[in-house]
């Protein structure tokens, strides 16, 4: 077996207000390549407080991005690591303030100014040639752990899949339980379960082990407070706690792998565009026979928050596009073989993906 060797967040500073300290983490860096940082910052905040006080310099350049509608493509980070390099040459640094989107369109984007070519080349394991350069996460909304995974999720034109290796991961996140608060209560719910159900299925798989649990365990208790507890719902305390889960959830992940419901999930987003935690929900809602009381204490979650998941969506699907998804959800071996050991592929067909696929 071939043990994970994890290459971890450089730097961490969490807390409340410690984005205002952004600027002083970024200054012993500026000087190296060019000497300018490019801020990726979600359009939610275009015109807001956080804009105003991004810690730019004149030769900075930013980009707001819209983090609400596709999830990124392999394009969108060619076109914009062309633009970068051909107006300023190579960033001192990448900053990328958003959700899961933005956290992953600034590792790839790191990756991608020092690595020649289409980013589709390098979608997989340890295709990546060079380090890329000096990055930097600060998430606004939890969940996804993609704040500290060493995987940038790519959708390209055959298939959706992150640019993953040791040099993807953040050099600094900057976890400010603030920026949080104004996420709307939908989406907040959706990418909360996100790390729910990351620790649900690192725990369901043969990867699992002492690390991953202690990790996990105390990711899905910080859930249960937050989404089942006496004070759930959106506060500060609650902020506070879903940011760690989010990232503890991460690194139970790192140690171990998902499963079944991450794969159908990335069928739902290639074929429909549908945003990852929203597919997450859809295909878990499903699965009981798979992952049992986790189900039934989600479906607790949802009441919980009167969130309500279409029902006999399948009945609008065609055999195509049914098809379509289990072919994407079929290639991703690594989380069948977690979930069902070795001899996945004897249980694994097609058609038992599909099925799960018409159960929605
Ligand atoms: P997101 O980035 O898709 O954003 C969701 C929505 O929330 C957007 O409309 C955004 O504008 C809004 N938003 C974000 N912060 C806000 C704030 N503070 N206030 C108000 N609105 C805010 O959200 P996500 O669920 O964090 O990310 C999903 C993406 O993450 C997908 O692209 C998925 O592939 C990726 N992902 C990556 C990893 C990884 O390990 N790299 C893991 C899981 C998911
Ligand atoms: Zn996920």
């Amino acid at each position: 077996m071939n043990h994970i060797n994890f290459n971890n967040i450089g730097k961490i500073c969490y807390g409340r207000g410690s984005f205002n300290q952004l600027g002083e983490i970024l200054q012993p860096k500026r000087n190296e390549n060019e000497g300018f940082m490019v801020f990726l910052v979600d359009d939610y905040f275009e015109g807001k407080e956080l804009a105003k006080n991004l810690p730019m310099e004149s030769n900075d350049m930013v980009y707001y991005i819209d983090g609400s509608h596709e999830e990124p493509k392999t394009s969108q980070i060619d076109e914009l690591r062309d633009e970068v390099l051909s107006t300023k040459g190579l960033p001192a640094g990448i900053v990328g303030i958003g959700g899961g989107s933005i956290m992953d369109i600034t590792k790839a984007l790191a990756l991608m100014v020092t690595n020649e070519g289409s980013s589709v080349l390098y979608q997989g394991l340890n295709l990546i040639k060079k380090p890329g350069v000096y990055h930097v996460g600060v998430p606004t909304i939890s969940g996804t752990g993609a704040e500290c995974s060493m995987t940038a999720v790519l959708s390209g034109p055959e298939k959706k899949l992150g640019l993953k290796c040791e040099w993807t991961v953040f050099n600094q996140v900057v976890l400010d339980p603030d920026l949080i608060a104004s996420v709307p209560t939908n989406q907040w719910f959706y990418t909360g379960m996100d790390t729910y159900i990351h620790c649900i299925e690192s725990a369901t798989g043969i990867k699992y082990n002492a690390f991953s649990k202690a990790y996990g365990d105390q990711s899905i208790e910080l859930c249960r407070e937050v989404f089942l507890g006496e004070n759930a719902g959106q506060n500060p305390e609650n902020d506070e706690k879903l940011m760690l889960a989010s990232l503890f959830g991460g690194l139970s992940l790192t140690y171990s792998e998902v499963g079944v419901c991450h794969a159908l999930s990335y069928g739902l987003s290639y074929v429909f565009g549908t945003r990852h935690g929203y597919a997450n929900c859809l295909a878990f809602n499903h699965l009981h026979d798979i992952y049992g009381d986790a189900v039934n204490e989600f479906h607790e979650m949802l009441e919980r928050f009167n969130v309500t998941l279409p029902q006999n969506q399948a009945a609008g699907w065609s055999d195509a596009e049914i098809t379509a998804m289990a072919k994407i959800a079929i290639r991703l071996e690594h989380m069948w073989y977690h979930a069902f050991g070795p001899d996945w592929k004897n249980k694994v067909t097609m058609e038992y993906i599909e099925n799960f696929y018409r159960r929605m």
